[in-house]
């Protein structure tokens, strides 16, 4: 279908951005990569009457080193991540999981900040900003501020920012000394999650001294593992313990059921790919 007529707006900076927000009002959009969002008007699921395009905003297309994290700006596209030398070296569990997102077609499209701000349930770039604990730079006419990603992703597809803001960039703490894993379960090739498990463990002297677990699809937001971070911290990295601390993977959580898994199957997923993905986080 076609989708209902809008204005466009090609945003030069954020400010220009925020700008054109603020001026078309509740029914103006930001316009990343298009991979979700055009979809969604096509189907006129949503018709919204504006649309900025932030995907030739210098600032958000950046990549940085900040010292301690990497900065990366949000129409920084799905590939760039996968690839660029400051991710694979400092985050590699983002540059790996961005080379499973969808198919190279879409990752040379989608952006980064389109996939945490669309916070599809079963995307996988939010599961791996909130096991990191990234920091989200938010833009919007009162100025900028900064939300961790805990109160980041509010619900299905909702995220904290607001119809008159933008997403300029994501921060992320490098992985100095940690390994790191994201297991994805999916019934072909290039696909959705079903369920996901990002992994983040620093293992010193044969024990795991602190783990980071955030699960995909488990619920409206990415989970955090909390209480299979707790049983693996200052456990031996072995099959055993890891077998023994991914039982509780699931607790807490509520999937949905539908065309691809029940809850129950979900929840199942869960304790199998957690336990996957530290082991290979520690190594074995
Ligand atoms: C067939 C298919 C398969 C896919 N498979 C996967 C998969 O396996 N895993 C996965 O994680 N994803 C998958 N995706 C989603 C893909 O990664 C999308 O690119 C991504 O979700 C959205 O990124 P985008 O830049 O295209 O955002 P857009 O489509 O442009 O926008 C999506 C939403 O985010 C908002 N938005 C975008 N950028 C900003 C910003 N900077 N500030 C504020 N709001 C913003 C838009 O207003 C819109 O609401 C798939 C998509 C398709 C079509």
């Amino acid at each position: 279908m076609i989708p209902a007529e809008f204005d466009y707006v090609k945003a030069g900076s954020v400010d220009e951005a925020v700008a054109a927000l603020v001026s078309g009002g509740e029914d103006s959009k930001v316009l990343g990569g298009g991979q979700s969002l055009l979809p969604v008007l096509r189907l006129r699921l949503n018709a919204p009457s504006v649309l900025v395009d932030v995907s030739g905003v210098d600032e958000m297309r950046q990549v940085s080193d900040e010292g301690s994290s990497i900065l990366v700006g949000a129409a920084v596209t799905t590939y760039e991540v996968m690839h660029h030398e400051l991710v694979t070296t400092h985050v590699p569990l983002l540059s790996q999981t961005a080379g499973l997102v969808a198919d190279p077609a879409i990752r040379h499209r989608g952006t980064f900040g389109g996939s945490c701000t669309h916070a599809d349930p079963s995307g996988d770039m939010p599961s791996v900003a909130s096991a990191l604990d990234a920091e989200f730079l938010v833009a919007g006419p009162g100025g900028r501020r900064t939300v961790a990603a805990k109160d980041f992703f509010v619900d299905f597809f909702t995220t904290a920012v607001g119809l008159d803001e933008v997403l300029v960039a994501v921060r992320l703490p490098k992985l100095t000394g940690w390994g790191s894993h994201y297991e994805k379960f999916h019934r072909t090739a290039q696909s959705w999650a079903i369920v996901g498990v990002a992994a983040a463990v620093r293992v010193e002297g044969g024990s795991i001294a602190e783990a980071r677990i955030a699960l995909t699809n488990m619920g409206p937001t990415p989970v955090r593992a909390s209480s299979v971070e707790a049983a693996l911290t200052g456990g031996p990295a072995t099959a055993e313990a890891i077998a023994a601390a991914s039982a509780s993977a699931a607790d807490g959580t509520s999937p949905t059921t539908d065309t691809h898994a029940d809850a129950e199957f979900r929840q199942h997923l869960a304790r199998v790919l957690t336990k996957r993905a530290v082991e290979k986080a520690a190594g074995l």
